[in-house]
């Protein structure tokens, strides 16, 4: 990859070019409007942009890349390496979206890109067992507590579909219970409004999704154990799993009130539903041993996505034994998938693991992940802005909001969202890339050391003097 400018060309940078990149871009909620961009210093990723739109609706592979809620351009990114993103008009960020979750030990890692050059080099792809596949569901079953088996599919949304899928098959049961907030990838069943109570039935939240697809899926609010009571009490025979992402990371980072997990453990052992764990973000992110380990909670079954695949497109699904020897070829519950257990993706996953799986390296990531929220808040009050923040291990949230605490979506709805996109672009001129969307949660990595930290806080100093 080409050498990234030294931290100094980069601030030094920003300053410059400030009318070429950000402030061209972004929303000004002060002015409510697109600031003017003079066509002359049209940036090389707005015309990209433009390319992009005309041929990829919104000119995206994933709406969460969108600038849309923040106002602006996308960055193109050129290359990465570390903490460091690098776009296509020549300015480095330091980086906290980490494709949403799975760069953890940074990118471009030199030990996972060269397992994935050795890989590569051996063959692609066979549709024949490799023994990395099971490399890979060894660590797997090896670190998450209650993983006896495993499947590797292509992507998050694969695995809790296909969870889905065997919990119906396995329980006999139809009723699906999700909690508002958390999102499983883009499976029918779960585009779903809630409904005005856990009783009624939600509404699709996405056309081509039809009732009758949902008809079948409740909703319930994150964080309400009698909410879940009551539920169960009503229809608990019905239900054939609840799933959950047991740190929500989707609506911003929410995690757990004490005793929600343990209820809804308690609840699906009661009445013969099967908890799901919905652990595509928290798997390896929030601990060595996921969520589950982390909180002393065994899931019957467990999605995984992201940080296994070390940045290629990987998830899994596993859990118990008697219920994973239903699925085919060993049952009756179809799963498949062409390209599943790729050797690229294992490659990646496995290398990715093994750094994870060093002493310590949690107990670093959670304290600089720490330093850094205290650091923000310090210089938030300072500067007269109400902020909060969550954190569960490397994951974190910064909400615009005096509210004591963030515990459910209705809370985070509740937050200033103008304010967050004038934090995006504000930061995003100092050289700091968030998440464009004040509803995702940020993510450290191995490489975001206590001199990221430091230039991250002192950017952030002067972009809350500016909100
Ligand atoms: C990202 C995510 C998914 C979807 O994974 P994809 O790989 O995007 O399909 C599912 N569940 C959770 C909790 C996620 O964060």
């Amino acid at each position: 990859m080409p050498s990234l400018p030294k931290k100094t060309d980069l601030v030094r940078g920003h300053a410059d070019s400030g009318m070429n990149r950000s402030a061209a871009a972004c929303y000004n909620p002060g002015l409510r409007s697109y600031k003017k961009i003079p066509a002359i210093s049209m940036s090389t990723r707005q015309a990209q942009f433009e390319r992009a739109s005309a041929r990829i609706p919104g000119g995206v592979n994933s709406p969460a890349r969108s600038f849309k809620s923040v106002g602006g351009t996308p960055l193109f990114i050129e290359s990465a390496e570390g903490a460091r993103v690098r776009d296509t008009d020549g300015h480095e960020y330091i980086d906290y979206v980490g494709s949403f979750g799975p760069m953890i030990v940074g990118h471009a890692h030199p030990d996972v890109v060269a397992a994935v050059n050795r890989a590569a080099a051996a063959g692609l792809s066979f549709g024949a067992p490799t023994t990395r596949e099971t490399d890979l569901a060894e660590t797997l079953c090896e670190r998450v507590p209650s993983l006896d088996m495993v499947r590797l599919v292509n992507s998050g949304t694969e695995a809790t579909m296909s969870a889905l899928r065997l919990a119906r098959g396995f329980t006999g049961r139809n009723l699906i219970v999700k909690f508002a907030g958390c999102y499983h990838g883009h499976v029918d069943a779960l585009l779903v409004n809630a409904g005005s109570g856990a009783l009624t039935h939600g509404t699709p939240s996405s056309p081509g999704v039809p009732p009758a697809v949902v008809a079948d899926t409740l909703t319930l609010p994150y964080n309400d154990v009698s909410e879940a009571f009551s539920l169960f009490q009503e229809r608990g025979d019905e239900i054939a799993c609840v799933i959950v992402e047991p740190v929500a990371g989707n609506m911003n980072c929410v995690p757990p009130a004490p005793g929600f997990l343990e209820a809804l453990r308690e609840l699906c052992s009661e009445h013969g539903a099967l908890l799901i764990f919905d652990e595509v973000m928290t798997g390896f992110r929030v601990g060595p041993g996921c969520a589950q380990e982390r909180f002393g909670i065994e899931p019957d079954l467990t999605a995984l996505g992201k940080v296994i695949g070390g940045g290629l497109p990987v998830g899994a699904f596993g859990g118990r034994r008697d219920i994973m020897a239903q699925l085919a070829p060993l049952g009756p519950i179809y799963q498949a998938g062409t390209l599943s257990g790729n050797p690229l993706a294992t490659a990646a996953g496995l290398a990715t693991l093994e750094i994870v799986g060093e002493p310590g390296f949690f107990d670093t990531l959670e304290a600089r992940t720490a330093t850094l929220l205290a650091g923000l808040r310090e210089r938030a009050e300072k500067a007269g802005v109400a902020l909060r923040t969550n954190q569960v291990g490397a994951m974190f949230g910064l909400f615009f909001t005096d509210a004591p605490a963030v515990r459910c979506l209705d809370d985070v709805t509740a937050c200033d969202t103008e304010r967050f996109a004038a934090f995006f672009c504000a930061m995003l001129e100092e050289g700091i890339y968030l998440a464009p969307s004040a509803f995702e949660a940020g993510f450290l990595s191995a490489a975001h050391d206590d001199g990221v930290i430091e230039q991250t806080l002192e950017a952030a100093e002067r972009a809350f003097a500016r909100l």
